[in-house]
């Protein structure tokens, strides 16, 4: 069939295929997945149908009506996939950052009153129009970094009625650009401010109330924040058994501040990730590795130490020995992130977590798609899957991580859409 997109001599083709099509990289597999030297890869409306070394090009299938993108020695590897942001929200937190660099720790702002609250407030007085105008705004710039599927959590309302207009203005944003959008259910973020004290009271509404009027075909995760200010293991627990009850899929935000053993809890009852991780012991990680039998991915956040000036990193470099699939994301948020730019995030992990330039691109490809329950199509180059692709201003992988802060992105292609 006459290919519509080709993009040809591509220096290194980053395939990300690796030996297992069933789970995420993992071990030693995360850095040994394959580059072709010298590749092609060839599209059909908006997907991939063949890619290999460029003397195997079939030229009978490039005729004038064929785009043809040449990548000129340059990388050229999957469309980034964002596993993990809190896209939709009102206002922002820059007076609060300068608190933070006078030295008030995020729990010390959550406490007052300020952090997460704050936005809530913001985003409650705000239109749907303008949460929407504000997404959109933000995809925008992420695709200009070349993110091309994005994770979008709810959790800045905290009551029935923001919180499912949060969702579904993640779903309208969605449709109105080419960025694949992936909405999650975090309305359990912190207890909303008219259940003050009184954590499990609000987790039971948001199980009687808000969940049975989501879809897990529309919503496919349901995610809890596990940690001192917020939820409690136990409570934890509770809630995410409700939502694999109604058929939701598991996310957990723990071991962020404090080593509690909310990722643990989770990977025990099937999550597909556990996020944040930064106080994960490696042995807790080799637990969950065998637990979930390298299933449940650990989506590591190194821009939120950073910025929040905590500077105590989750140890990547462990964690993928000790077999435990790992993904890289921004956490792009108003308090704790409000970085965009996933490439630095690689970056930091590569500096602060010990990974190699190899194991840090599988993070924000296959193993982020897998981290949302969409490899089957995006986060690796494959016939079958879709043509989100990226030619790179690079000419091999160890430079992406060299060039510190540049966003590498020349070309992005969506859907077999040239942007
Ligand atoms: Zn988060």
């Amino acid at each position: 069939m006459a290919y519509t997109l080709l993009i040809r001599n591509c220096g290194q083709l980053l395939t990300l295929a690796g030996a297992s099509a069933d789970r995420p990289l993992a071990g030693a597999a995360q850095q040994h997945w394959r580059v072709i030297p010298n590749g092609y890869v060839a599209c059909v409306q908006e997907q991939i149908v063949a890619l290999g070394p460029m003397p195997e090009l079939d030229e009978a299938e490039v005729t004038p009506a064929t785009v043809v993108l040449d990548a000129g020695g340059r990388v050229v590897m999957p469309g980034l996939v964002e596993c993990h942001t809190h896209l939709v929200f009102g206002g922002n937190r820059a007076g609060e950052f300068q608190r933070k660099l006078q030295g008030e720790t995020y729990l010390d702002i959550l406490a007052s009153g300020g952090g997460i609250l704050s936005t809530v407030r913001a985003t409650r007085a705000a239109s749907e129009a303008e949460l929407l105008a504000t997404a959109l705004h933000h995809l925008e710039g992420f695709r200009r970094y070349g993110v091309t599927t994005l994770e979008a959590k709810s959790g800045y309302g905290l009551n029935t009625e923001t919180e499912l207009r949060l969702v579904q203005v993640a779903q309208q944003a969605g449709r109105r650009q080419p960025v694949r959008v992936v909405p999650t259910f975090l309305g359990a973020h912190v207890p909303g401010p008219e259940f003050k004290g009184r954590p499990l009271d609000y987790l039971q509404m948001l199980v009687e109330e808000v969940l049975p009027r989501l879809s897990p075909a529309q919503v496919p995760f349901v995610d809890i924040f596990c940690e001192e200010g917020a939820f409690s293991v136990d409570d934890s627990r509770w809630y995410l058994e409700q939502a694999r009850a109604l058929g939701f899929g598991l996310k957990i935000h723990a071991e962020q501040l404090h080593d509690l053993g909310g990722c643990e809890m989770a990977a025990q009852l099937g999550a597909t990730s556990i996020d944040h991780a930064d106080y994960l012991t490696p042995a807790a990680a080799a637990r969950i590795a065998r637990q979930s039998q390298g299933r449940t991915v650990a989506v590591l956040l190194p821009l939120v130490p950073l910025f929040l000036r905590q500077e105590r990193y989750a140890p990547g470099r462990a964690f993928i020995d000790e077999n435990l699939p790992v993904a890289i994301s921004t956490d792009f948020n108003p308090g704790s992130c409000p970085s965009k730019n996933l490439w630095l995030a690689l970056q930091m992990a590569c500096l602060k977590m010990g990974l190699t330039p190899a194991e840090a691109v599988a993070a924000v490809t296959l193993n982020a798609a897998w981290a949302i329950g969409q490899q089957q199509h995006c986060g690796s180059l494959e016939p079958g899957k879709r043509a989100d692709i990226l030619v790179l201003d690079v000419p091999t992988l160890e430079e992406i991580p060299y060039w510190l802060g540049e966003n590498p992105v020349r070309q992005v292609v969506i859907g077999g859409q040239l942007m």
